[in-house]
């Protein structure tokens, strides 16, 4: 099978041949159709972050594909059957986090395309506790997107406690926000979509945005506080001075959402104006199983529309690129010319 590898942080990925995976006790081998590229996937290639990955390694944690083989001992998935292998790759199941809903806390967590091999390859192993049942219906393209950027959004939005009638701003409508800004519709918000791209900023107007602010000239905390402030604001933008300007247009009682990476980030936070308005600055990463399940289920419901494009897995090193330069719409799902 081909997988695309690491084998240097920095250095461009190689295609190459590599035996089938062999499951392992409460394992399965899916044969991946779509596998999305996610903002994460480019930091684990570079070594970005603190914590680093053991080159060589495939990454990738938006992979979707058929279960082909059942390892020792699963027996609530079958062969055929369609699942995606998210970031949460496993966890333990019995420390505090996991036992109290927060697997995604988990201290001992293996994380897919980073602890273990990920989704850029035409076969994968999953931990099928861990694997999600995708529904009839979702095609594997749609469904890649939302493994990785629908959950940590959905989540994100959950974490907020938004409620009908706020007003909700979603800072970088991208591969994550333009789901976000869905999900924070479909909770009953008002939302203000924040970008630098004309692009970007009419994908949010199709999407049902009710307030656009151009941050390449609008001052984004004068904009959301002429609005009354925002109850909450989800920071996608991966760029420090973007959850600085966010921060700065929130509402009395505010939360601030922290969900991009930037590499080495680090943010000014007013401790004057934060004691006085209350406000919160809270961080959110993926979303467990249940949100993931509560994703898939609102999509199946016609609920949601991802934005995608597919690219052949040969494409890899150029795709990496074209994320980097900002020229891509929402999201690269690699069609790996398994599902059809
Ligand atoms: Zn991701
Ligand atoms: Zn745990």
């Amino acid at each position: 099978m081909k997988a695309a590898v690491v084998h240097a942080f920095g250095a461009p990925l190689v295609i190459e041949d590599r035996p089938d995976p062999e499951p392992g006790p409460g394992q399965v081998r899916v044969r991946v159709e779509a596998s999305g590229l996610c903002h994460t996937d480019i930091h684990a290639a570079h070594g970005d972050w603190p914590v680093r990955p053991n080159p060589p390694f495939v990454p990738g944690h938006e992979g979707v594909g058929l279960v082909e083989k059942l390892g020792e001992g699963v027996t609530h998935l079958s062969v055929g059957q369609r699942v995606a292998v998210p970031w949460l790759g496993r966890a333990c199941g019995r420390c505090e986090h996991c036992l109290s809903g927060w697997e995604t806390l988990c201290e001992q967590q293996v994380n897919t395309g980073y602890g273990c091999d990920g989704g850029y390859a035409e076969k994968m192993l999953a931990w099928a506790d861990f694997a999600q049942p995708v529904p009839d219906g979702v095609s594997p393209f749609e469904a890649a997107p939302l493994t990785c950027a629908g959950v940590t959004t959905y989540k994100a939005l959950k974490v907020a406690g938004v409620r009908p009638a706020q007003l909700v701003a979603i800072s970088g409508i991208g591969g994550l926000g333009h789901l976000a800004l869905q999900y924070a519709k479909i909770a009953g918000a008002q939302v203000a979509a924040i970008d630098v791209t004309d692009e970007k900023l009419e994908l949010a107007a199709e999407l049902g945005a009710d307030l656009l602010i151009d941050a390449r000239k609008d001052d984004v905390g004068k904009v959301l506080k002429a609005h009354g402030g925002a109850h909450a604001a989800i920071a996608l933008a991966v760029n420090p001075a973007a959850f600085e300007a966010v921060n700065s247009g929130l509402r009395r009682g505010g939360k601030l959402v922290m969900v991009a990476l930037p590499a080495h980030g680090t943010i000014q936070v007013p401790i004057f104006d934060t004691v006085l308005n209350g406000t919160s600055v809270i961080g959110s990463i993926v979303g467990t199983r249940q949100d993931l399940a509560e994703v898939f289920q609102l999509h199946a419901a016609g609920r949601t529309k991802v934005e995608y494009e597919t690219r052949p897995l040969a494409s890899v090193n150029d795709s990496i690129d074209e994320v980097l330069r900002g020229q891509v719409k929402a999201r690269i799902v690699f069609d790996l010319g398994t599902g059809r």
